[in-house]
């Protein structure tokens, strides 16, 4: 997803390098590849990597900085996730619409932040107040505090109904539809479909208007491109030549 690209991960002060590993693995299962770590207790280590699974290429590309300023002084948007609310009043969203608010704003080209803070401590209050928008994932209220890990999965998977949500084309990774196939292109297949189900005595007497108006509006709906009405044509050619044969065997 191409707004993906200008949305980046922050873990600060992380004390346990698996949750790292673990984190890079929840953010590439949802498509997203830049994770940034702010003065992390244990760099990456051998832990971390098999938490990561197969997203060692995204640990492995992590930048790390001093401190949280650093890691964000280029965004316009900085989404601080916690597990509390705070004495500080900042603007609150819950992770759907963080992850609105996030791939509309990267998709207009702004470089956006989603901050998660210690497992022990979360955020401090002066890491808090450099967020823009804090987002509370709506847990049990008695025991409301994800593993670092988890939260990271929440938020990347909201950024990616988000992102899915704008369309296929800002999703970016979908096969590229081609246009559907032209009138003609229709057509022929369906004068070879009314042959073939002639051939096959598909009909056994009853009239084949009906079947061919249903079977019409059914392709219609489909709206195959070109390449799918030639593999559609190739399995009626084979279907013909093969009631051919049988035909000839019973002769
Ligand atoms: N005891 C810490 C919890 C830290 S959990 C505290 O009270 O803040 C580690 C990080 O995961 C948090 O800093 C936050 O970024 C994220 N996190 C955990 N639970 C969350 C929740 N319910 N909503 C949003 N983020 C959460």
């Amino acid at each position: 997803m191409a707004a993906a690209e200008r949305i980046r991960i922050v873990l600060v002060g992380t004390q346990h390098p698996g949750n790292i590993g673990s984190a890079a693995r929840a953010m590439k299962t949802m498509g997203l590849s830049r994770l940034v770590l702010v003065a992390p207790e244990k760099a990456p280590n051998a832990e971390s990597y098999a938490l990561a699974a197969g997203a060692d290429d995204v640990l492995a590309a992590a930048s790390i900085h001093e401190t949280l300023a650093e890691a964000i002084a280029d965004c316009r948007l900085v989404l601080g996730c916690t597990a509390r609310s705070r004495r500080i009043a900042l603007e609150e969203l819950e992770p759907r619409a963080a992850g609105v608010r996030a791939v509309s704003e990267a998709a207009g080209g702004s470089e956006i932040a989603l901050v998660f803070g210690r497992e022990r401590t979360g955020l401090t209050n002066d890491e808090y107040e450099l967020c823009h928008v804090a987002v509370h994932i709506q847990a049990n209220p008695d025991y409301s505090s994800l593993n670092l890990a988890m939260a990271v999965q929440v938020l990347s998977y909201e950024l990616r109904m988000a992102a899915l949500a704008v369309g296929p084309a800002s999703a970016g990774e979908d096969e590229r539809r081609e246009p559907p196939a032209s009138h003609a292109e229709m057509e022929g297949f369906f004068s070879q479909l009314a042959d073939t189900l002639d051939v096959i005595d598909f009909h056994k007497g009853r009239a084949p208007e009906s079947a061919m108006r249903k079977l019409r509006r059914l392709f219609l709906r489909a709206q195959p491109d070109t390449r799918e009405v030639r593999i559609l044509r190739g399995v009626l050619a084979d279907a013909q030549r093969m009631a051919r044969l049988a035909g000839e065997r019973d002769a």
